[in-house]
């Protein structure tokens, strides 16, 4: 058996391009749907996601606005630059790019969000609302993950789902999504003990680490579901970087249904979900709040 490979950069494709559709019927109502997007220093990871994203925004329709702030900026300036932004009726979302350069206070920037232009879903409020099952803004790439999924799971009930991570900004919300669509879940971490036993128990399996290709084919149960969601940077036999998983794939291949890959498995669809967040908040300012 080999595994489907899941096309994530297609069905991110598919998200913004509905994503687009639903911006132009808005425009035609007035509304133009608009992201903000603050960037502190130059760390190059953080200025390819950014021009990334704000690419995406103007293509899909959106209005987007770009801040950049220099590294030595203080927690000070860029509270009130949110503050400012929270303040702009045309700006309907607001992202932070993390990670902010040491000595900015990260958690107190994000407080300063308002909830509902938190498009990042990183907020307190937000989080707190996904974990007691109300409607929140849900951070992207669990959602993404939680899409991809879908598509060759529809029916989730029930499933054992083990997810290894327990970040705030992917491990712990992508365990409350599958909660909420009443899967039996399991929280891995650096502390859990017998990881292997675990995943081959898991029939979903969501791999939110950083550390490349940790998790063994032999680990994964057959005819499990694998989510890949690590981005890795490693050097090849010829010195060249690239990008890998969580997961040893081509070991995984044999033995899941399907699977996601690194490069074009999850990545696409944070940035295709962070469009249809700022849509959503855009939307919500003409209909009820939450
Ligand atoms: P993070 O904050 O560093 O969290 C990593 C988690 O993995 C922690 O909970 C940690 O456990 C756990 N962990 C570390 N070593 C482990 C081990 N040997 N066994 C089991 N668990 C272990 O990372 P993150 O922000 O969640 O990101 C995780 C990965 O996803 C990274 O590769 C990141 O680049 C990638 N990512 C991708 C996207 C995307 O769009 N595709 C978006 C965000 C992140 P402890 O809590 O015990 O330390």
């Amino acid at each position: 058996m080999s595994a489907i490979v899941i096309d994530g950069k297609a069905a991110a494709g598919r998200l913004t391009q509905k994503v687009a559709a639903r911006t132009a019927e808005l425009a035609n109502a007035g509304l133009i749907p608009g992201l903000a997007v603050v960037l502190v220093g130059h760390d190059p990871a953080s200025e390819i996601y950014v021009a990334s994203k704000t690419k995406q925004a103007r293509e899909a329709g959106l209005r987007h606005f770009d801040h950049r702030l220099p590294a030595k900026a203080t927690t000070a300036e860029l509270i009130a630059l949110v503050r400012e932004l929270n303040e702009d009726a045309a700006v309907h979302g607001i992202l932070v790019q993390l990670p902010l350069p040491a000595g900015i206070d990260a958690a107190a920037v994000l407080a300063a969000i308002d909830p509902a232009k938190d498009v990042d879903g990183f907020h307190a409020v937000n989080a707190g609302r996904l974990a007691l099952g109300l409607e929140a803004t849900v951070p992207c790439t669990p959602l993404g993950c939680l899409i991809l999924l879908r598509e060759v799971m529809p029916d989730l009930a029930g499933k054992r789902a083990l997810v290894i991570g327990r970040s705030n900004i992917v491990g712990k919300p992508m365990a409350q999504l599958l909660l909420q669509n009443d899967c039996t879940v399991t929280i891995a971490h650096s502390r859990t003990r017998d990881l292997p036993a675990l995943c081959l128990e898991a029939e979903i399996l969501v791999a939110a680490i950083g550390r490349p290709r940790s998790i063994a084919g032999e680990w994964i149960r057959e005819g499990a579901v694998v989510i890949d969601v690590g981005i890795n940077r490693v050097a090849d036999e010829s010195g060249k970087t690239r990008v890998v998983g969580d997961v040893d794939f081509t070991g995984a291949l044999s033995r899941a249904r399907a699977i996601t890959p690194v490069p074009g498995g999850v990545g696409p669809m944070t940035i295709a979900c962070l469009l249809m967040n700022t849509v959503d908040a855009a939307v919500r300012t003409r209909t009820a709040p939450y």
